[in-house]
């Protein structure tokens, strides 16, 4: 029994051992657990903190976006409405644009000398001096330090150096007008040799750096039109025709010179094309333009002449026709560019022309004769502008006066030799942009600049022209006292050979002093009634009574005693004096038809000379 409660007992106390031990397990796994919870807790508590902050930056962040959303939306508004307004400011400024255009004078014309070529002599040039303004200082290297200097003004004078690109870039905004309905012409004036047709077209093998006004122009149009193509769709189509002894030929057809025939002229075409039998190719980029231009000067007529092998002896006009849609209104418009490389100004002698090649002269002078006389009457708002007097004037007609444009490139050489077409080139070019009226004048701010130049140089010459008039003077009287009979009817005749086209001078006995003194007296003999031939009428005179009145003039001054040298100076200043109110000549007598190209005043004009 006592063995069997000792066995209890011990049982007992091992069980309570154990309990004991299981006990303490459970209180360790319970404080662990704790001591995890709190831990858990912890990073739960973090987390909920770290969620609550994110909630918060979202919340913010979606405040900001909202607040954008908002902003962009009113932009976007206001694009809207600008979308909305951009076609009546797309013709606001165009209308703005073409008005500056406008202002700038709605007959330009510019000066481009030509570079020596290789092989001449750069040291002997005519070039005096060229302005920031357009003014063009003439030296005549026969005439040193006397009347040696003449000064003329333009709109804008391109020395030797200017570039292609600098000569585009000047005409750049007249080609704009075109895609806006406006009419333009470009012309290149000036003696063979002289730059025309690498100003037009550039160099035969010419990479894009040399490309021409004419490529420049349509590389343009393109541009502009690609740019504009969510708002406007623009069709280009293209003519090329030369205009040679006064017959229109199309240049553009491609089977050869035998389907080339005159054309006729229209000027009442509701699509504008002023030769409507001449074929019109539709052009998409310039590369069509190139291969159509390589047809046309494979097709246009050129002669040999003395002066110079490839010298071309018709005008050749390329027409750029561009037909512009609005694509929100639907309204069209149309809008011409004529780019016009004309034959050369030389004066028949000089190319030592007969037969076919004089024909070919003659009719050349015809046609610039009448061109001047267009420019002209348009730079003086005359009522009546003479556009049937040549071919060339009649197919540019619609787009030489009222809103279009026209743009004249005179050319000149350099070279000594060419001095006197040079001067007989920029006479012409005189005429055509020194007359212009109302706008284009504020254009010519350097007038005071042009003056005082001339003043310079015509007081140089003044001392030693004084001298010689002395001597002149002297020698008459002299002649006078020897024999007062033939001294009358030499005065008589000299009145009386004025010729018509040749200014006359009125009481030429007191030529010396008159010249020199305020005021010179010039008329013609043209009757005042004389219609619009006027270039019939000086060709009539160059040809038929020219020299046998040049020589009379030249006998006569020689019995009242001037030299042939003196004669020409004096009928040379005489005829300057004329030019700048509409005839030409370099001063020599001997020259035929110099007189054709400029039709004279048909009033007597008075001239200030010591305004000079
Ligand atoms: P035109 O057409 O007036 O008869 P061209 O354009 O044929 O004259 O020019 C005569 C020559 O002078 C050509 O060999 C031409 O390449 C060159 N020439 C003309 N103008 C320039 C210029 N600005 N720069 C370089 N060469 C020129
Ligand atoms: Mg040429």
């Amino acid at each position: 029994m006592e063995s069997i409660i000792a066995e209890l007992k011990q049982e007992l106390v091992v069980t309570c051992k154990m309990y004991e031990n299981r006990c303490q397990e459970l209180e360790e796994k319970a404080r662990e657990s704790k001591a995890h919870l709190v831990e858990k807790t912890k990073e739960v508590e973090f987390l909920l903190a770290d969620s609550k902050k994110k909630i918060k930056e979202l919340e913010e962040n979606s405040k900001l976006k909202f607040k954008n959303w908002e902003n962009k939306g009113l932009k976007l508004k206001v694009l809207a409405d600008a979308a909305d307004n951009y076609h009546k400011v797309l013709a606001e400024n165009q209308r703005l644009y073409n008005e500056v255009q406008e202002l700038k004078g709605n007959i330009r014309v510019y000066c481009r000398i030509r570079p020596f070529l290789p092989g001449q002599n750069q040291k002997s040039t005519t070039i005096d001096y060229i302005g920031e303004s357009g003014e063009l200082l003439i030296v005549n290297p026969s005439k040193q330090g006397k009347d040696g200097h003449r000064m003329f003004k333009f709109n804008k004078v391109f020395d030797q150096a200017a570039s292609q690109a600098e000569i585009f870039s000047d005409i750049q905004p007249l080609i704009r007008s075109v895609l806006d309905g406006y009419n333009v012409c470009i012309f290149a004036y000036g003696q063979t040799g002289s730059g025309k047709t690498y100003t037009m077209s550039g160099p035969i093998t010419a990479s894009m750096e040399d490309w021409g006004v004419n490529y420049r122009a349509l590389n343009d149009l393109f541009g502009i039109s690609e740019n504009r193509r969510n708002s406007f769709f623009y069709e280009v189509g293209v003519q090329m025709v030369e205009i040679y002894n006064e017959q229109v030929r199309d240049l553009l057809v491609d089977d050869g010179p035998q389907k080339r025939y005159p054309l006729c002229m229209s000027s009442t075409q509701p699509n504008g094309l002023a030769v409507p039998d001449a074929s019109v190719h539709p052009v998409k980029s310039t590369s069509d333009v190139l291969q159509l231009m390589h047809v046309g000067q494979t097709n246009r007529a050129v002669g040999s002449t003395a002066l110079n092998e490839r010298s071309s002896r018709s005008h050749s006009i390329l027409t750029v026709h561009v037909r512009g849609v609005d694509l929100k209104t639907g309204s069209t418009s149309r809008g011409c560019l004529h780019l016009i490389d004309l034959a050369g100004s030389e004066r028949v002698e000089r190319s030592e022309a007969t037969g076919d090649r004089l024909k070919e002269a003659q009719h050349i002078n015809k046609s610039l004769s009448a061109l001047g006389d267009v420019i002209f009457a348009l730079a003086q708002k005359n009522t009546h502008v003479p556009y049937r007097n040549s071919k060339l004037t009649q197919v540019l007609q619609s787009s030489l006066g009222g809103q279009a444009k026209t743009l004249m490139f005179v050319q000149i050489n350099p070279d000594v030799e060419s001095y006197s077409e040079t001067i007989s080139t920029l006479k012409f070019a005189e005429r055509v942009s020194g007359v212009e009226l109302g706008a284009a004048r504020s254009n010519k701010d350097g007038r005071d600049v042009k003056d005082l130049l001339e003043q310079v140089a015509f007081l140089k010459d003044t001392v030693a022209r004084k001298d010689e008039e002395i001597e002149q003077l002297q020698m008459v009287i002299d002649l006078r006292t020897r024999s007062p009979m033939l001294n009358n009817d030499r005065n008589a005749m000299l009145i009386h050979s004025s010729s018509p086209g040749i200014p006359c001078l009125v009481g030429t006995a007191r030529l010396g002093p008159q010249l020199s003194s305020a005021r010179l007296v010039i008329s013609t003999d043209k009757a005042p009634s004389e219609p619009d031939n006027s270039f019939q009428f000086s060709e009539n005179h160059c040809m038929a009574n020219g020299g046998d009145k040049d020589q009379k003039l030249q006998a006569d001054a020689y019995l009242v005693g001037f030299r042939d040298v003196d004669l020409e100076d004096k009928l040379s200043e005489i005829s300057d004096s004329v030019i700048s109110v509409g005839t030409e000549t370099d001063g020599s007598v001997s020259s035929s038809t110099e007189f054709g190209v400029f039709p004279e005043s048909s009033k007597p004009v008075q001239m200030s000379k010591g305004k000079m």
